[in-house]
């Protein structure tokens, strides 16, 4: 069965029941979808004059929608994934979300890195083919629409255009958002209105996110310049991938991989070391060959140049690597050069802000739900996407929780509306 099937199918349609959906990211939208699919009369509220600009902006990196790997591998990029992410992530699992994706016409392909993209590589032309067929469902949005909590009464209370509104409806579902690139909507201040209602959240934190390092003017005139195919090395694991130069320290795949671990590192040692082997590919033993060549009359720097391929960038993160250590490059032999290379150390000072990151760690603890994703302490609202308590690296994961939890959630709000007392 296609999604469209197994979510039109899912029991009898539900009549004379309305949901508000609050946050129109990815994760509202599903659940939007689910909803109206079972016959709830749905509507969207967002702050933003449109909506899912957080997922246009994803977009922008090719949209990586999921991951192609097998469940064992897949569920531990969660790190000590909670029982409900599993269990949501198990029921709408990555070839759930390729079929969705597949049912709005954007057909996917599997990347060489196993990661899965939509074959466009944006997020418009789905969007756009999204929102007209939730229009189709009966599905309404309201842009421009602040939820600022609830009135004496235990409504929804909105903000807009200067005016309050208060809504009733019979089921709700929370899809706020993090705190990164709070310009695009997802400025976490609901934070504050949950903190109201008792309920318990670990705080947001950036994650996927760059950090800084006490770069000399030579490695600032660098900001700009990748280092390709690197091994970052943190906390005893590895990753293969890009990493940035930038003016204040580093970002790129490779870095964000080991955000989470070198993010608290940092918190509680006020920095830490990170070390990066710029030829992975190449053995030590291979490369203190080359370095323990004669060099003639060549200066240091192009004798390293013409014998590792390394780019001026990398070089120069060398030559400040060696320093780290207590010498000048010009002190070492071709054997020491080459394991500094195969592991040059980066003192990384701070964690580049919130407002910058991919996405956010922290939110909503699970602890807080039931389990069909209902805020156990406010019956009839439920809760999903980047505003749970989950984190992962890049790779499609994110999009992956953020859909699957607005699924759970919205299946769980069925089930709320068709059972009110259990
Ligand atoms: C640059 C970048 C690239 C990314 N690339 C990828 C990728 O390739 N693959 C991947 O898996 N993930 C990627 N992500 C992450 C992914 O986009 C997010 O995880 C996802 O958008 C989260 O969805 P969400 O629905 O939970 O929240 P959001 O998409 O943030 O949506 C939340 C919505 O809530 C609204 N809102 C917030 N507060 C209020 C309020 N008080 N009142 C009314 N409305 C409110 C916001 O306006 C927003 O529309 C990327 C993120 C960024 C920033």
């Amino acid at each position: 069965m296609t999604f469209t099937e197994i979510e039109s199918a899912t029991g009898g349609k539900i009549t004379g029941k309305t949901a508000a959906i609050v946050g129109g990211g990815p994760a509202g939208l599903i659940a939007a979808e689910v909803l109206a699919r079972a016959g709830v009369t749905v509507t969207v509220y967002d702050q933003m004059p449109s909506l899912g600009r957080k997922f246009l902006m994803a977009g922008r990196g090719g949209l990586n929608l999921t991951h192609s790997e097998e469940m064992p591998l897949f569920l531990p990029r969660y790190g000590d994934i909670d029982p409900l992410l599993r269990t949501a992530i198990e029921a709408f699992p990555p070839a759930a979300l390729r079929a969705w994706a597949d049912s709005m016409g954007a057909a996917t392909f599997v990347g060489s890195s196993g990661r899965v993209f939509p074959k466009v590589l944006k997020t418009s032309p789905l969007l756009r083919t999204w929102l007209l067929r939730l229009g189709n469902l009966g599905v309404k949005v309201k842009l421009r629409h602040r939820w600022e909590g609830f009135d004496g009464d235990g409504n929804l209370r909105f903000m807009t255009n200067g005016h309050e509104l208060s809504v009733a409806p019979d089921v709700v579902v929370l899809a706020l958002g993090g705190a990164s690139w709070a310009k695009l909507g997802s400025d976490g201040k609901w934070t504050d209105i949950l903190a109201a209602q008792r309920i318990a959240m670990a705080p947001l934190q950036p994650t996927n996110c760059g950090f800084t390092a006490a770069w000399s003017e030579v490695l600032r005139g660098y900001a700009g310049q990748p280092l390709k195919r690197i091994s970052l090395s943190f906390g005893g694991r590895s990753v293969r991938g890009e990493a940035m130069i930038t003016r204040d320290g580093l970002e790129g795949g490779a870095v964000y991989a080991l955000s989470s671990p070198i993010r608290d590192a940092i918190h509680q040692f006020g920095g830490t070391t990170v070390t990066i082997d710029l030829l992975p590919d190449v053995t030590l033993a291979k490369l203190s060959e080359r370095l323990s060549a004669p060099r003639g009359k060549q200066s240091l720097s192009n004798f390293l140049r013409k014998a590792t391929h390394l780019s001026p960038a990398a070089l120069s993160l060398v030559r400040e690597g060696a320093l780290l250590k207590g010498a000048a490059l010009s002190a070492l032999n071709g054997k020491d050069i080459a394991t500094l290379i195969k592991a040059v150390p980066v003192k990384l000072t701070g964690v580049q802000p919130i407002a910058t990151a991919i996405s956010t760690a922290g939110g909503i603890r699970f602890s807080e739900l039931d389990e069909g994703f209902m805020l156990k302490r406010t019956p009839g609202i439920f809760a999903a996407g980047e505003m749970l308590d989950w984190e992962a690296p890049t790779g499609g994961y994110l999009l992956q929780a953020t859909f699957a939890t607005g699924v759970a959630a919205a299946r769980g709000a069925i089930e709320f509306l068709r059972n009110p007392s259990s």
